[in-house]
């Protein structure tokens, strides 16, 4: 309790890691907090299932890591960290056996889709070519963009509703494969800026890959957190922070928490209108996890969904249309669409030899508890007959587990806030500095500010940067 800290982070998730990286590299003393007894937040890996078996119990796939302009500039292969490229970094399977995949370049892709490859190629390939500035202004706080024609070009498709955007397509593969783009935002895809999400992650695909990171997400962390103690950072591990009386003081401190979090621990340091704003702040649905460990890979009928590190399950965009507006409605759809990785396909590591993990959620209304295991199984059975019988262990995750597991997840929202067209850049209020609170010696670093949710770092990078300027006036 003696020890005074320049800086102290509420959070070792990837944007408490990246404050405490940001604030230690400009030279100051910094404290990073942390309740769980392994850093990363949901970007941890454990052994769930069976012994030997390492499942990343959140996040699996990271696009968003290899695009995010502050981790590629930090040493992080030195620290441990290695990315693995699976050839296909997406398909999604169709009930009459074929296949869309997003793969390689734009044109590869487009060659795939038939009658459909031109309007891809048009509408993705100016996108990727300009991808490295477009990541730089997307991933930033609400500011005049670096590359404002740019920018524009990509408003103008990304605040569409994905249906509206789909219909650019002709055939049945090129529309699903949209919308289960889209599907990421949790969102409607009726909904304005659902476009947006999927242009972002077929960009980023086509431009990086869609990786996973060697031995689980958690080497994400790790490397993170390896370099932040180079620099001379701390972690306490092990210590949940219910109080800010119970910390050391500090000249700025920063949390890598969502507002209702925040609140409990600091509301009373607020001013009225800016706790009411916080109290206004809005959380998504939740998700249902299941990590499998299996004793072959999943039989998918189609060989590229084989090939593939990502699965999109959900058949036709009108399929995943109705089951995301259900959830959205308050309701279970029986066909789910989910979302499945099958990291040890790529990464032997993450199994003893022969054998496999998979990944997948679904999406649930917020705080369900209802088990949705049956029916992701189902899905995936669909179009991998004899899946089940691959099965040697699960674990699952209702929301209120995964919500136990990381208390950021609140209702098992897994973005730190729903990310609709009016909290997608404007979190947690509408502010040009959404990360310093009323008190202008704390701030907000977690995925409940700009950019939101994914590993990125950005939203713990954005954050660092204003405590410099408005507390170490740096
Ligand atoms: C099931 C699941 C699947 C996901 N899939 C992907 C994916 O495939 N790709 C992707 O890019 N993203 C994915 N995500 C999202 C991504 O993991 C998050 O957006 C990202 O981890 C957010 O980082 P953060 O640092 O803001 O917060 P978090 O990672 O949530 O970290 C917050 C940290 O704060 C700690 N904490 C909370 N309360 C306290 C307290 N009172 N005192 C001290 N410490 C506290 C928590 O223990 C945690 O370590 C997924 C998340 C989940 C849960």
């Amino acid at each position: 309790m003696a020890v005074t800290y320049d800086a102290l982070v509420v959070g070792a998730g990837p944007n408490g890691l990246s404050a405490g990286i940001v604030l230690a590299r400009a030279g100051l003393s910094v404290l990073i907090v942390e309740r769980a007894g392994t850093l990363g937040g949901s970007a941890r890996s454990e052994s769930l299932t069976l012994p030997g078996f390492i499942h990343d119990v959140g996040a699996a796939v990271v696009p968003l890591a290899v695009s995010s302009p502050f981790f590629q500039s930090l040493p992080l292969h030195q620290h441990g960290l290695e990315f693995i490229f699976p050839p296909v970094a997406l398909a999604h399977p169709f009930d009459t056996g074929a296949v869309a995949t997003l793969v390689g370049s734009v044109s590869d892709t487009a060659r795939t889709l038939g009658r459909d490859g031109g309007t891809y190629e048009g509408l993705l390939g100016p996108l990727v070519r300009q991808w490295p500035g477009l990541a730089h202004d997307l991933l930033s706080p609400l500011q005049w963009p670096r590359h404002p024609v740019d920018f524009v070009q990509f408003g103008i498709k990304g605040l569409l509703p994905a249906t509206i955007l789909a219909r650019r397509f002709k055939t049945a593969e090129a529309r699903a494969m949209l919308a289960g783009m889209a599907a990421h935002s949790f969102q409607p895809l009726t909904s304005a800026t659902t476009a947006a999400i999927a242009l972002v992650l077929m960009a980023a695909g086509h431009h990086q890959g869609w990786p996973v990171a060697q031995g689980g997400t958690q080497s994400i962390a790790n490397a993170l957190g390896s370099y932040f103690k180079s620099l001379g950072g701390r972690i306490e591990l092990n210590r949940q922070v219910n109080d800010l009386s119970e910390l050391p003081k500090a000249k700025a401190i920063l949390f890598d928490l969502t507002p209702r979090q925040i609140l409990r621990i600091a509301g009373d340091r607020f001013s009225g209108i800016y706790r009411k704003r916080l109290e206004n702040y809005r959380y998504g649905p939740g998700v249902f996890k299941v990590d499998w460990a299996l004793n072959r890979p999943i039989p998918f009928l189609n060989a590229e969904c084989q090939r593939a590190g990502t699965v999109h399950i959900g058949g036709s965009l009108e399929e995943i249309r109705q089951a995301e507006q259900m959830t959205a409605d308050g309701y279970l759809p029986e066909k789910p669409f989910v979302l499945l990785a099958q990291p040890s396909r790529f990464d032997s590591s993450r199994s003893p030899a022969g054998k496999h993990t998979a990944w997948a959620y679904c999406h649930v209304p917020n705080g369900s508890l209802v088990d949705m295991t049956e029916r992701i199984e189902r899905q995936v059975e669909r179009f991998a007959p004899g899946f089940q019988d691959t099965i040697l262990a699960r674990s699952t995750l209702n929301t209120a587990q995964v919500e136990h597991w990381n208390p950021n997840c609140i209702g098992g929202d897994i973005n730190g806030g729903n990310m609709d067209w009016r909290q997608f850049l404007t979190r947690p209020i509408v502010s040009f500095n959404p990360y310093q609170t009323s008190d202008p010696n704390l701030y907000i670093c977690s995925s409940s500010t700009p950019p939101g949710g994914g590993v990125h770092g950005m939203c713990g990078y954005n954050a660092a940067r204003a405590a410099l300027r408005g507390t170490f006036g740096q």
